[in-house]
């Protein structure tokens, strides 16, 4: 069988323990048979990340910058127990921290559906998918204990020398402030971001904050959104037919829970840490669920937005096959490919991550999962199997409608 030709190489970025494993065996039995392959390969295992002193983790996000497309494995981000049991140099950065800054990107997370897995809301028939700011606010916060009476001022100092002076509170007694900030260019791009995600799936952009309590902090967030849609975006949207709307954050939590889905949920980085993991519960597997960081102009690094899954690797290292479940990391592959295919006018290889994606969809519909999907589906009969078997059952019936 002729196999589906590429231009522009993926930066493909390997990565640690039972996804590692996946990520070889997804290549082997339903990527290399169908599609000649082209990949910068960077291998982001913590070994040889320790062994390059981390400098493998920076070429790979410089690579994205230069060919657009990546493809990540989950990675191992070290803790003391780990410099340990690996033996490292040092306690190295989370590379997806590394990378999301060197991108500058925005971090998108959607369920991936199936008709067979009801989520927990209802009226739920599209995914939801959750932009979330990846910069300041709580997380770059400064805070301090106030043991006693005193006053408290926010001061800032410019560099004319000019300062302003703002009353935070008189305490009579103990209590607890604190500073924090974020940046009209930091916000200026995830707006962007965002706006040209919502353009890419064709879906409209809620986005929400609480700009009626926050009138300055929280309302820049809504005015800069304006501003950058009024002057890049409105007519590409009218063009699509797609809508940006901005409401109350909490007028935002009650439209989604009463919406279809099918739109794109731009949250500011706090509410977008609480919310992915409530939309992420909703639909049942942290296994079911896709993630893509995009910069502001437009490169893509797709991944699995759970982790290396330890305890089977660990399972799997005593000899024991495990059924882990590879769909998220399944769907980083197709959804680089698919945007590869766009950049480079492929329609064969567009055509393949579509079949891809709902050969996989129509594996888990029949029956066919692993264990983690086993108790989650409403299906009068599932058969269990190891993630080498699901991805063996899907490539038979890729190979069947070849
Ligand atoms: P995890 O790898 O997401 O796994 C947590 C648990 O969730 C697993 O033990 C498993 O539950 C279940 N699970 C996750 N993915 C699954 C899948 N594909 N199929 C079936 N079950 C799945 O999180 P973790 O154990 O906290 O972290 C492990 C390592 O991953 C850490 O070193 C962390 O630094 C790293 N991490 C990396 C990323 C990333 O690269 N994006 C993200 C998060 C964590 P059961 O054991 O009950 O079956
Ligand atoms: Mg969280």
């Amino acid at each position: 069988m002729q196999r589906i030709a590429m231009k522009t190489p993926l930066v493909e970025m390997d990565g640690d323990e039972m996804t590692r494993i996946i990520w070889q065996q997804i290549k082997d039995i339903l990527l290399l048979p169908f599609v000649d392959l082209k990949t910068e390969y960077f291998d982001l295992g913590l070994e040889h990340r320790d062994a390059t002193d981390d400098r493998v983790t920076v070429e790979s996000a410089e690579a994205t910058l230069r060919l657009g497309v990546a493809v990540k494995c989950a990675t191992i981000t070290p803790n003391a127990q780990r410099v340990e049991e690996y033996h490292l140099k040092k306690m190295w950065k989370s590379p997806n921290g590394t990378i999301r800054a060197i991108l500058d990107g925005t971090v998108f997370r959607a369920p991936i559906v199936v008709d067979c897995i009801q989520p927990f809301v209802k009226s739920w028939k599209k995914p939801i998918t959750i932009a979330r700011h990846a910069y300041g606010d709580i997380y770059r916060d400064v805070e301090t204990l106030v043991t006693g009476p005193a006053k408290a001022d926010l001061v800032v100092i410019y560099a004319d020398g000019r300062t302003e002076t703002v009353r935070i509170h008189d305490f009579d007694g103990p209590g607890v402030v604190l500073g924090m900030h974020n940046l009209d260019g930091s916000i200026r791009n995830f707006a962007r971001a965002c706006f040209t995600y919502a353009l890419s799936v064709r879906q409209d952009l809620w986005f929400g904050a609480k700009d009626t309590i926050s009138k300055i902090y929280d309302h820049r967030f809504k005015d800069l959104f304006e501003e950058v849609f009024a002057a890049e975006f409105r007519a590409r949207f009218e063009e699509a037919g797609i809508s940006y709307f901005y409401t109350l954050i909490d007028d935002v939590v009650a439209r989604v829970m009463r919406s279809e889905g099918g739109i794109v949920w731009a949250c500011k980085n706090y509410d977008g840490d609480v919310m992915s993991d409530m939309v992420a519960s909703a639909c049942g597997s942290l296994a079911m669920m896709t993630s893509v960081l995009v910069s502001p102009d437009g490169k893509y690094e797709y991944e699995a937005a759970h982790g290396t899954v330890t305890r089977h690797y660990y399972r799997h290292l005593k000899g024991e096959t495990t059924s882990t479940n590879p769909m998220a990391t399944l769907f980083a592959w197709s959804g680089a490919l698919r945007r590869r295919a766009e950049l480079d006018g492929l329609p064969d290889l567009a055509a393949f991550a579509d079949r891809l994606e709902k050969t996989s969809l129509d594996t888990v519909s029949s029956g066919v999962v692993t264990g983690d999907l086993a108790s989650l589906c409403d299906l009068p009969s599932v058969k269990v199997v190891d993630t080498k078997g699901f991805l063996t059952a899907i490539h038979g019936r890729l190979a069947a409608n070849a």
